[in-house]
């Protein structure tokens, strides 16, 4: 059996045309921009492209995006005073801080200090919090795991009722992943560094998401047959067969799993291009709250 592909970059590029025609139509009705603040600290190269891939793709949609970049020893309450500015600013509707953050600066105040109506990464504890509790809804998802519960929707998977294994438990990815599971009414299971016998746990699993930043780790003995599997992880290593001397993989051991896998994505071209699409419809709902609120 050869699994289907699960083509994030066709998904998301179908899904980032649903969001131009609809900032469009916002444009068009109310007369409103919507707007995304990215603030970037300090200069991590990886932190830079990922904020600039995530400004380009605003752009494209027609989202106004607005830069800061801020110097790494810039103090707590110099950034504090920026989120505030930002948060009273009516043409920003969703505030992204690019984590992670310098060591001296107190990140969970940071990201409860984002108002809860432009928390567009969902990472305000008030939004982690509702998303954790039965019967409470956040009013936005993180970007990650929002995409992909997209892509599982997008493949059809019967989540209700299915065994659903999480490997990783990070704040970002793992531990909301497991959330919106559970919320899907999956039987959930999160893995981590402690986790015993982890193939065994996995291949319980109907669902298996994998976050866990360790190339290529899953391998086919890992995975139920059928199973669809998601694979969040992307991991540079080195290829000096490559032009660059690098390539970028996957948690996931591509071209063993996916003769047992029902369904898996590829990384790159999976997780990563929906994770932007995510921050994206996010923003724009945030700017729909906004009109709404008038
Ligand atoms: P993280 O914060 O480093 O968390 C990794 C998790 O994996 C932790 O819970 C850790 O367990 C667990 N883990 C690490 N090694 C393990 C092992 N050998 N066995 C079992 N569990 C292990 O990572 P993250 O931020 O969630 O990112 C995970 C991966 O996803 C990375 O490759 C990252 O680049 C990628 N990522 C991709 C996107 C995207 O948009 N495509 C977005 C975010 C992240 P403990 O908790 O016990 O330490």
């Amino acid at each position: 059996m050869s699994a289907r592909i699960i083509d994030g970059n066709a998904i998301a590029a179908r899904m980032q045309d649903e969001i131009a025609a609809a900032v469009q139509d916002m444009k068009d009705q109310f007369g409103i921009t919507p707007g995304l603040a990215a603030v970037l600290v300090g200069d991590n190269p990886a932190s830079r492209q990922y904020v600039g891939m995530k400004r380009r793709r605003c752009e494209k949609v027609g989202i106004a995006s607005f830069g800061y970049e801020l110097p790494a020893d810039i103090s707590q309450a110099e950034l504090e005073a920026l989120i505030k500015d930002l948060n009273a600013d009516p043409k920003v509707h969703g505030i992204l801080v690019q984590l992670p953050l310098p060591d001296h600066i107190d990140e969970e105040a940071i990201l409860g200090a984002i108002s809860l109506e432009k928390d567009v990464d969902g990472f305000h504890p008030v939004n982690i919090g509702r998303l954790s509790m039965k019967g409470r809804e956040p009013l936005f998802i993180p970007a990650t795991p929002y995409g992909c519960m997209a892509l599982l929707e997008e493949v059809g998977a019967e989540i209700s009722g299915a065994n659903a294994v999480v490997l990783g438990r990070s704040n970002i990815v793992g531990l909301p992943a497991a959330m919106l599971l559970l919320h899907r009414n999956a039987t959930v299971t999160v893995c981590h560094s402690r986790t015993k016998d982890l193939p065994a746990v996995c291949r319980q699993a109907d669902i298996l998401i994998t976050a866990v930043g360790r190339p290529e780790m899953v391998k086919a003995d890992w995975v139920k047959p059928g199973a669809i599997v998601i694979d969040v992880g992307s991991n540079r290593i080195e290829d000096p067969n490559s032009e660059k001397g690098y390539r970028w993989v996957g948690d996931v051991d591509f071209d063993s799993v996916k003769e047992v896998a029902g369904a898996l994505t590829p990384s790159p071209g999976g997780v990563g291009p929906m994770t932007i699409t995510m921050l994206l419809k996010n923003t724009l709902r945030a700017a729909e709250l906004a009109a709404r609120k008038g």
